[in-house]
């Protein structure tokens, strides 16, 4: 740290991504991305895209937000694009809470909203998951806080039904509820009508990870209009050109091949059966994942030990080093053949350890 860094930032402790690595090639199923390319649409468009880089990108993200408003069934003043559906999400604690607003959150979900809390100084509650690792709605009804949960929740893979957040976001009219919808495509079901009726809900979303764009960048929140207006007001504030020509082309041509994305939402379901079901014949418990990676533990074998030799044979899984979650592995769903090759590998490292 430089003598110069601001005071404000003393007791922040960034978000740490998983890992990028370099060294040599992984099967890489430790960040959730999807093992399939972008649909060839959005890559067309991003190609033509690129010819016009020196022009600034369109702030309304226009010819975007009119497909999308027709894929999501909602008005156009009702969506907001940004730059990956981590900007949105600090946008939305920028813009929603403050001392008389404070955050609350699970406390085993999405890593950021800590630090996204934190970066704003915004006061937050994280609430403790169950035993079961499942969210108690209970905990979340009548807050006089902005509440964030993510749902499908990270890195558990469990779901809350439409009912349950309909009844958090019924009970909590005098505050915003975040969904954030990351995983929702691998089996849930959208909040997203329940804004026609809500204007205290915000419905977060990616291209991340069932449109094969992490890589762009782009993600969306969908609201009432005056909330998608403050959240504007933020964007107007922070970059108005926070989603570049290429991304924003790609991501109408995503939007414009819906029967790839299906048949790629369609592929992972099911090759996350197919994995549930070998993990458990290998003995191990895997909890019921409505998203495109299972987490997953082996009594016997410490979560660390098994990150290790995954690693060293060259795979590559998620291992959070906290007290509740050490024994568990978050193992991204992967192509068909990426996940023989996983299975085959936990095979021969249960044989070589027990
Ligand atoms: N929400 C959740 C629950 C996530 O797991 C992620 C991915 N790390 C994000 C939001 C952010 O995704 P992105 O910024 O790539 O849209």
């Amino acid at each position: 740290m430089s003598r110069f860094f601001s005071h404000k930032f003393d007791s922040l402790t960034p978000y740490t991504p998983g890992e990028q690595p370099r060294d040599q090639k992984y099967i890489k199923l430790n960040t959730n991305e999807s093992p399939f390319p972008p649909s060839p649409k959005a890559q067309e468009r991003a190609r033509e895209e690129a010819g016009k880089l020196e022009l600034y990108s369109d702030p309304c993200c226009t010819a975007l937000t009119a497909k999308a408003a027709q894929v999501f069934g909602v008005a156009e003043d009702e969506i907001i694009f940004s730059n990956g559906s981590d900007e949105v999400l600090n946008f939305a604690f920028m813009a929603f809470c403050d001392e008389a607003h404070p955050a609350i959150f699970p406390d085993i979900t999405y890593g950021f909203y800590k630090v996204f809390a934190a970066l704003n100084g915004i006061p937050y509650t994280e609430v403790p998951l169950k035993e079961d690792f499942t969210i108690d709605v209970g905990d979340y009804v009548n807050q006089r806080k902005t509440i964030f949960i993510a749902n499908p929740n990270a890195p558990t893979g469990l779901y809350l039904s439409l009912a349950q957040i309909e009844q958090i976001v019924a009970s909590n009219r005098e505050n915003i509820v975040v969904i954030d919808e990351a995983y929702i495509d691998f089996g849930g079901e959208t909040a997203i009508p329940l804004t026609k009726k809500y204007d205290n809900l915000l419905v977060v979303g990616t291209f991340s990870k069932s449109r094969s764009m992490a890589g762009a960048r782009l993600g969306y929140a969908v609201g009432c209009k005056a909330l998608i207006q403050d959240l504007n007001t933020i964007k107007y504030s922070v970059n108005p050109y926070n989603v570049n020509r290429m991304t924003m082309a790609a991501g109408l041509g995503a939007l414009e091949d819906g029967d790839y994305f299906r048949t790629n939402c369609e592929k992972i379901m099911a090759t996350r059966q197919r994995t549930t079901e070998a993990l458990e014949s290998m003995g191990f418990t895997v909890l019921p994942s409505l998203t495109n990676f299972v987490f997953a533990k082996r009594d016997g074998i410490p979560g660390k030990a098994l990150y290790t030799k995954l690693r060293e044979k060259g795979i590559l899984v998620r291992h959070f080093d906290t007290p509740r979650l050490t024994d568990y592995l978050r193992i991204t769903i992967g192509s068909d053949s990426q996940m023989d090759t996983f299975i085959a590998t936990i095979k021969t490292i249960l044989e070589e350890i027990l």
